[in-house]
Formats: C-alpha cells, sequence, structure tokens
C-alpha cells in the first residue's frame, strides 16, 4: 500500500500531472510494473504505447478515491487468474463489484467471447440467443473500433442507476460508438448528460434514437447535434408519451431553421420545463417561432436564450407573449440585442409591469440606451415577484433591494461575460466582502447570492437611551448609507426586517444624532478606527467609527424553493423616508443618558476608588490599623483630586508627578510651615525620604521617576510631613493623630480641585452636548489626525501629551493667559481614573472621550469670544473667562476648523456668524 501511494505521488510530482489517471480501464502499467512485483505481469496484456498518449486526451483528473479502487481491483485480479468466466451472470454496474467485473471481463475478454458464442451456439438449438453484458458490448465495441476501452459513465463507483454523465471528457463519435454498444441493453437510464464531449451529427444520430424515448433529461450541451441528431427528439417531443422535462441543447450550432423545427415541437409538448437553447444563432427570423412557442405551451418553466443575436423588434414580439404567460419563471435573455432598433422600451415595461409570474431574469449586456435603462428601472418599482434580476454590462446597476439605480457610466463590458449565470432558482453565493467595507453592494441577485431575511431592533433603554425617532441604521455593505427605520411598533421598539447578505454583518445606529453600536447585540472593537460620511437629510457629518455591531449569517434557506418564496421581505419595498420636522426646536427633555458622553464615558464609582485607595495604601504600622486606614480612606477623594492638579504642573517628560517645587508650592498653600515645629528643609527632606523610600520597589520603572511623587506617593509624604509637625516635639501624640491634624490643616485647600464639580456644573449640560454633537466631526477629524505618534503597531490609536500640545501649538492658543501648564491640566484632569497608574501606560494615552473633555478644559481656559458677539464690548480676558462654557466651546470649535482642517473637508462648511444659542427661531410660534 505504501508503494501504491509513494506511486501516486511520482504521477502527481511529474511531468503528466494533472493529465494522467488511472481511473478508466487503461492501464496503469508504466511505472506500477516496475515498482510492483506483483505486477510483474502487466507487461503482458499489453496496449500499445501510442494509447497512453491518446488516453491523458481523452481522461479528466479523477478523484483519489477512485484512482486507488481502480488500482486495488486491478491488483486483486491479476493476482487472481483461476476465476470462471461468467458473463452471463447479472452484474451490477454501480460499486466495486461493477468495477471488478468490469476489469474482469477486460483481461479475459477474448475467453469470455469464445465462451459467449459457444453458449450462443449452444442455445441456437434452444432458439433463444443471450446477448452479452455491459461489460463486454463496451470492450468488444472498442477493441474492433482500435481505441483504448473506457467505462463510459456506465460503470461507476457510486451514483444514480438511472443517470449517465459523460460530460466534459471530449469523447467525439468514435466513442459515441462504444457507448451505444452499452447502452442498447440498457433501459433504466433516464437522466443523460453528454455535455461538452465533441459530439457530431453522426454520433448523435446513433445515440438519440436509444435515448430520446425513456430520456427526462437530456444534456447535449456543447456539442454538434445536427439535423440527424436532433431528428428522434423532434419527433417524440410533439408524443404524448413523451418524457423529457430538461432539454439542454445549448451551444450546438442549431441556426434559426433548426430552433423553428425545435419550437414546433414543442408548442403542443406537455413534457418539457426547462428549454436551453444559448449560444445558438438565434437572430430575428426565428422571434415568430419562439412567440408561438411562449403562447402555446403550458409546462415551460425555465427558458434560456442567452447568446443569441434577437434585437429589439423580434424580442418585443417575444416578450408580448411573455407578458401573459403563466408558466415561465426563469428567463435568461441576457447577450443579445435587444437594444437595438430603439424599439423595446414599451414592450419591456408592460411585461415587467403585467407579469407577475417570473422570478428570475437575467437582461445582462443586451445593448439598451440610457433612456432603455430608465424604462426599465422605472417599470422595476412596480414588480415585486422578480427576486432576481441581472442587468450587468448595461447602464445602471442592481441595488440590495433589487431597485435598478441608473448609472451614467457603463461598467466594462469585457469583464461581465466572466460573471455567473442564472441556474434556475439556485444560489452559488458570493458572501459579502469586507474588503468593500466603504462600498455599496452593487449587481445583488438576492437568488444567486443567497440572501435571507434578518431583523434589526433598536430597544430604548437596551440598545441605547436613545427613545425617539429619527434613529437610523448604518449596514456595511451598504457603504453605511443611513436607513430610516421610521415610526417604533410595538413596545416602542424600532425594527427593519430586510434582506441581508451571507457573512459577517457590521453595522451602526444613529440614535440622538450620535453613531453608536447597540448594547443589546454583540459589538466589535475597531482597532483601526475609520471615517465615513453620514449623510441624514440634508446634513453630511463625517464621523470617526471605534466600534460597531457585529452580527454572522451562515447560508440559509434559498430565496426561491419549489418555486415559492421562503422569505416575506418582497423585493423593491421601499424603507420609510425620512423628512426632518421644520426647523421647529424638538420639545424633548434633555438628561444625561441621551448625550454625547453616555455611551463612553465611565465615571469614578466608590467602588473604583476604593480599589484605587487599597492599591495606594501602603501601611506598614499595625497598631490601630482599621482606623488610621479609614481616617485616609475619609480624605482620599480630596487627596487624589489635589495631587492631579499637582502633578500636572510640571511633569516629568509624559509622566505626571509632584516633582519639588510643586510639592513645595502645595506645602506652603497648605500653610504647613510654621517655622517652629515645621521648616522647609524638614519638608526637602521629607521629599527625599519619600522618594527614596519607594525607589526600591519600583526601581527601573519610568512610571515612577526616582526625584517626584507620584500617586501612593502624596499619601506617604502626608503621613511623614505629619511626623515631624506634629510628633517631634510632642511625643505623646501619636501617628494616626497626628494624621488627622495634618489632613484637618491641608482639607480647606484641598477641597479645591474635585475635577468633577467642573464637569458636572459646566461641562456635562445640555448646551454643551449639542456643541459636541454638531461638532463631533472636529474632535473626530482632529483626534484621527493626531493619535499615532507613539502608537505601536497593532495597538489602538491615542493621543500623547505631546500631540495635543502640537494641536495647541497648531491653533496658536499660546499667550500670557494661556500656557502649557494648561494643557497638561486638561491632558491629566480628563483621563478617566486607573487603578494602578504604574503598571500601565493607559494614564498617558488619551482616548476619544477624554480628548472630547480636554479640548473642552482647553476652550474654558482659552476662552475665546462667543460668535458673533466681538463689538458686544471691550472684551478683557476676565470677562472672556466669565461666558458660560458652552459659548466657548462653539466658538473654540470654529477655531479649530479654521486653523486645524484641510480645505477639502470644510467644502461644505459655512462659517457660522452668530452662536446656535442666539439664533432666533424663526417659527417659534408655528
Ligand atoms: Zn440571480
Amino acid at each position: 500500500m505504501q508503494d501504491i501511494q509513494a506511486t501516486t505521488q511520482e504521477y502527481d510530482n511529474g511531468k503528466n500531472s494533472g493529465k494522467y489517471s488511472i481511473r478508466s480501464m487503461a492501464l496503469p502499467k508504466i511505472s506500477i510494473a516496475k515498482q510492483l512485483p506483483y505486477l510483474s505481469g502487466v507487461d503482458e496484456v499489453s496496449m500499445p504505447k501510442r494509447y497512453n498518449r491518446q488516453y491523458y486526451k481523452i481522461q479528466q483528473p479523477t478523484k483519489e478515491k477512485d484512482l486507488i479502487n481502480d488500482k486495488e481491483v486491478f491488483g486483486s485480479l491479476t493476482s487472481n487468474n483461476e476465476e470462471l468466466y461468467e458473463d452471463r451472470k447479472p452484474k451490477d454496474l454501480i460499486g466495486e463489484d461493477a468495477y471488478r467485473s468490469y476489469y474482469h471481463t477486460f483481461k479475459n475478454i477474448k475467453r469470455i467471447l469464445e465462451q459467449n458464442q459457444f453458449e450462443n451456439i449452444q442455445s441456437m438449438h434452444r432458439l433463444s440467443l443471450k446477448i452479452d453484458s455491459v461489460q463486454t458490448n463496451l470492450i468488444q465495441r472498442s477493441e474492433r473500433l482500435r481505441i483504448l476501452p473506457c467505462k463510459m459513465g456506465l460503470i461507476k463507483l457510486k451514483g444514480d442507476r438511472n443517470s449517465l454523465s459523460i460530460q466534459n471528457q471530449k469523447f467525439g463519435d468514435k466513442y459515441v460508438e462504444v457507448l451505444s454498444e452499452g447502452l442498447r441493453t440498457l433501459p433504466a437510464i433516464q437522466d443523460f448528460n453528454f455535455n461538452h464531449n465533441r459530439i457530431k451529427e453522426q454520433g448523435a444520430a446513433q445515440l438519440m434514437p436509444l435515448i430520446s424515448k425513456q430520456a427526462r433529461r437530456i444534456e447535449f450541451q456543447t456539442n454538434l447535434i445536427g439535423e440527424k441528431g436532433l431528428d428522434s427528439i423532434l419527433k417524440i417531443l410533439p408524443l404524448q408519451q413523451c418524457k423529457i422535462q430538461i432539454l439542454n441543447l445549448e451551444d450546438n450550432n442549431l441556426g434559426d431553421q433548426l430552433i423553428i423545427e425545435l419550437c414546433k415541437a414543442i408548442n403542443k409538448n406537455l413534457s418539457v420545463e426547462t428549454l436551453n437553447i444559448a449560444k445558438n444563432k438565434i437572430t430575428n427570423n426565428a422571434h415568430q417561432s419562439l412567440k408561438q412557442l411562449i403562447e402555446s405551451n403550458d409546462t415551460l418553466m425555465e427558458l434560456y436564450l442567452r447568446w443569441n443575436s434577437i434585437k429589439g423588434s423580434g424580442g418585443a414580439e417575444i416578450f408580448k407573449a411573455l407578458q401573459i404567460n403563466k408558466t415561465i419563471k426563469v428567463l435568461d435573455f441576457s447577450y443579445n440585442l435587444l437594444g437595438c432598433g430603439n424599439v423595446i422600451a414599451p414592450a419591456l415595461k408592460d411585461f415587467i409591469t403585467e407579469n407577475k409570474v417570473i422570478q428570475h431574469l437575467d437582461l445582462s449586456a443586451n445593448s439598451f440606451t440610457q433612456s432603455d435603462c430608465e424604462i426599465i428601472s422605472e417599470a422595476l418599482k412596480y414588480n415585486h415577484s422578480i427576486y432576481g434580476f441581472h442587468f450587468r454590462g448595461n447602464f445602471g446597476f442592481v441595488d440590495s433591494k433589487g431597485f435598478l439605480i441608473i448609472d451614467s457610466i457603463m461598467k466594462n463590458f469585457n469583464s461581465t461575460h466572466i460573471e455567473q449565470r442564472i441556474r434556475g432558482v439556485m444560489p452559488h453565493p458570493k458572501p459579502y466582502d469586507h474588503a468593500q467595507r466603504f462600498e455599496k453592494v452593487r449587481d445583488v441577485c438576492w437568488i444567486c447570492d443567497n440572501w435571507q431575511m434578518a431583523t434589526f431592533e433598536w430597544i430604548p433603554n437596551q440598545s441605547g437611551a436613545c427613545a425617539d425617532e429619527p434613529i437610523f441604521i448604518h449596514f456595511d455593505y451598504e457603504g453605511y448609507d443611513p436607513i430610516f427605520l421610521g415610526k417604533p411598533v410595538e413596545h416602542g421598539h424600532f425594527r427593519t426586517h430586510r434582506m441581508i447578505p451571507t457573512g459577517d454583518i457590521e453595522y451602526f445606529y444613529t440614535a440622538n444624532s450620535i453613531q453608536v453600536a447597540s448594547q443589546s447585540v454583540p459589538i466589535k472593537q475597531h482597532i483601526e478606527k475609520f471615517r465615513t460620511k453620514v449623510s441624514i437629510a440634508d446634513q453630511v457629518v463625517n464621523v470617526l467609527i471605534d466600534e460597531t455591531n457585529i452580527e454572522s449569517y451562515s447560508k440559509s434557506k434559498p430565496v426561491i424553493e419549489d418555486w415559492y418564496p421562503n422569505y416575506d421581505v418582497l423585493p423593491r419595498t421601499q424603507d420609510p423616508i425620512y423628512i426632518p420636522a421644520k426647523r421647529k426646536k424638538q420639545k424633548r427633555i434633555w438628561t444625561y443618558p441621551i448625550s454625547i458622553w453616555a455611551p463612553k464615558y465611565k465615571f469614578d464609582t466608590e467602588e473604583l476608588l476604593r480599589k484605587c485607595f487599597e492599591r495606594d495604601c501602603l501601611l506598614k504600622s499595625k497598631k490601630n490599623r482599621i482606623r488610621f486606614k479609614e481616617m485616609l480612606w475619609q480624605a482620599y477623594k480630596p487627596m487624589r483630586e489635589t495631587y492631579r492638579f499637582y502633578a500636572s504642573v510640571n511633569p516629568t517628560g509624559d509622566v505626571f508627578s509632584m516633582s519639588v517645587n510643586p510639592t513645595s508650592d502645595f506645602v506652603n498653600q497648605c500653610q504647613l510651615i510654621d517655622q517652629k515645629q515645621l521648616k522647609l528643609a524638614d519638608v526637602d527632606l521629607k521629599f527625599i525620604a519619600t522618594c527614596s523610600a519607594s525607589s526600591v520597589d519600583y526601581k527601573g520603572n519610568y512610571r515612577n521617576p526616582e526625584r517626584s511623587l507620584v500617586r501612593y506617593q502624596m499619601m506617604e509624604f502626608l503621613v511623614r510631613v505629619s511626623d515631624d509637625k506634629y510628633i517631634r516635639f510632642n511625643p505623646q501624640i501619636n501617628i494616626v493623630q497626628a494624621t488627622k491634624m495634618m489632613l484637618e490643616q491641608c482639607m480647606p485647600h484641598m477641597s479645591q480641585f474635585d475635577s468633577h464639580k467642573w464637569r458636572a456644573e459646566r461641562y456635562f449640560v445640555e448646551q454643551c452636548d449639542d456643541v459636541c454633537k454638531k461638532y463631533k466631526w472636529v474632535f473626530d477629524y482632529v483626534y484621527m489626525r493626531n493619535s499615532s505618534r507613539k502608537v505601536k503597531p497593532g495597538q489602538a490609536p491615542f493621543m500623547c501629551l505631546d500631540e495635543l500640545k502640537d494641536i495647541c501649538n497648531k491653533a496658536n492658543l499660546y499667550d500670557e493667559n494661556f500656557v502649557e501648564r494648561d494643557v497638561n491640566l486638561a491632558f491629566n484632569l480628563s483621563t478617566l481614573t486607573q487603578i494602578d497608574e504604574l503598571e500601565s501606560d493607559r494614564l498617558f494615552q488619551m482616548q476619544w472621550i477624554e480628548f472630547m473633555e480636554a479640548v473642552a478644559r482647553i476652550a474654558d481656559k482659552y476662552s475665546p469670544i462667543a460668535l458673533g458677539k466681538k463689538e458686544e464690548k471691550e472684551w478683557t480676558y476676565e470677562l472672556r473667562y466669565q461666558q458660560p462654557l458652552f459659548y466657548k466651546l462653539e466658538a473654540f470649535m470654529v477655531h479649530l476648523i479654521n486653523n486645524l482642517v484641510d480645505e477639502e473637508t470644510k467644502k461644505n462648511w459655512k462659517q457660522p456668524t452668530i452662536s446656535m444659542f442666539d439664533e432666533v427661531e424663526e417659527d417659534e410660534y408655528y
């Protein structure tokens, strides 16, 4: 067995790989004989060498199973020469026994024939002449014709015993003779497939009379059946007993005259359901016969006329008949000349609007004019029964709902030749290809592409906070164009049922004017954020997408099964159309959950802070431990906020930390220096002690700089200082009491730094939400272009401190009122709380939601004058600073657009002259 495998490999690697196989009777003598000693007799069953070459030509590569089986059977037979030859025994034609008996017959053909002859002579006396077996017939005829014997598809390992398939073999007429010989003794076969076999008129004339009476299916594509070959089919077609259901005569060079004959024969036929006469040089001369066929035949369901030369005038007549036809469901009229003569449009329009039976229609590449295409497109809007429509190689494309969208640029005609063609209502799916994520799918056929129905739903308070229309859904395969979900259905849900392609579908929603992923279905985080243009009503916005919903749809039921649709969605049903309410301000009650921040912003919770505290509080003393810890916890929040402020003043590179100067500053502000118990020099010593004490544990960790205090050290520093200040001269005081006194002393100063107060009072308000939503595209634009400097390959984008400083520099913000320290502060205060600041770089990596806040903090400090108010008064910095944040933020966004956004992007943007908060509602009393 190992040897055989080695041999097989040799074939595969050899010069003849791909062409060579030992499936049929051709004897694998070449190398097997050399390598397998027990096959040494093979050479004697000699086959003239030249046959091998011929054999390559006529054989197709075959499956491994087949290959091995042939060898095994052959091997076992050659080692067993003494079997009895009984040609008269009934033999199966399918399975391994069939193979065995075929080889057996081959090897012993001479003796079998002698035996048969002898028996026949004997039976002559009994007057019952016996006929030879199929095996014997095949081999005997081959020998007589001096061609290589072949099983001719009659003897096979598996399959249906009612069908015969020898397509793509290029057998030619000589083998047809062998086959005919085999067929004489085989009345059971009903399905015949002879496609692509070089069979000419002579061969067909031999074959067809043998099969036409019993055939249910005749596939005879790409042969040359000719008049004589067609004759027996023409004779059987009009008869009551005709069984032919499928007749495929594609590419037989029939021409008009034979087609006319064929049409006449099928006119009154009662069995044919599928007729394929594609590629047969049919011209307008045959149109009358085709029309009559369509008018008088009642059984035909699929008609293939592809690749003929039927022009507009003939086509118009045919479509008049098709318009009222009640049986034909599949029509392939592609690659004809229907557009020629400019007369087809009215007939096609009537056909498409009136016919309710056609389910699959191919009109590709028909030289239609653009106005023809427009008429067809218009007519299709009223048709809801054509589930699959093909229109390549004309003007326009078929969209995901089956509409024909007219496109004035015709796609490259040549590329359409290789495209799939329709085959009944069978799917041959191509899953949706994500490489084209930003493009709308084109040339969709629900049937061929095996689309399926799916339901998408926005559930208020589950998918997201938004509960009011308009809500839109954006699919990747639609190029993210918005689809309006219309009015809510039961329970206030917004829903759409639609046909979608197979594969992964990515989508998001627009709810409350923000692009969001629904929280009630799986979400995909995109490491590489992408931009997409979203146009809603008259507004085009450029949005940044970092997460989408994702759902995977595997291949499902076909769209049409047994001629009935499986899904409820009708082709070409319009989605609801969104008409924006007049500029009337919507009476909505603003709440934080519907804001732009709600989906992404994470508030500091008690639990989170407690975790931070546990991380920072490294108490060594065991005495009073619980009380001590509880006391520190009470002061932890202001302490941490204070630290954040002072750490932003003079960070060590990217690392926010309190160097010696800000620390002294803090000590002074808290009025800890009293020149008696505590001097500045003592504080410096404690500062150094704190720094060096911990540098042992975090040596080499750049997030814990040697000459600065980081978050957890702030607490330690305060405890150390309290020791100096309160215990050194009053030893009766213990450390817990001393620390308590220290915290009481510092608290008035420390309580000023609550960074959340600013958020709650100035930033998380309705007007700022309006500004952020309106200018979200600017946040996106600036963030995307400034979030790469320190990003490593494969890492999600983030903005580093230097990049934020660059933005401020490019926007010309720096002056005596706005300095670099303000940028540090904006960056650090906007960063969401991290439990462990020493183990992760997250603190230095600003995310989009944090960037938005940083911009607001910068705007607040920079304090630009509100839009349209420059002339109002003499603006000092104080007056500027006192304006509400939303005015400042709005003016700041405009400032950013003018300084940072390229001309192409702001082409559609109009410089506002007045603040959105000062616009007069024109129809307020409407
Ligand atoms: Zn199709």
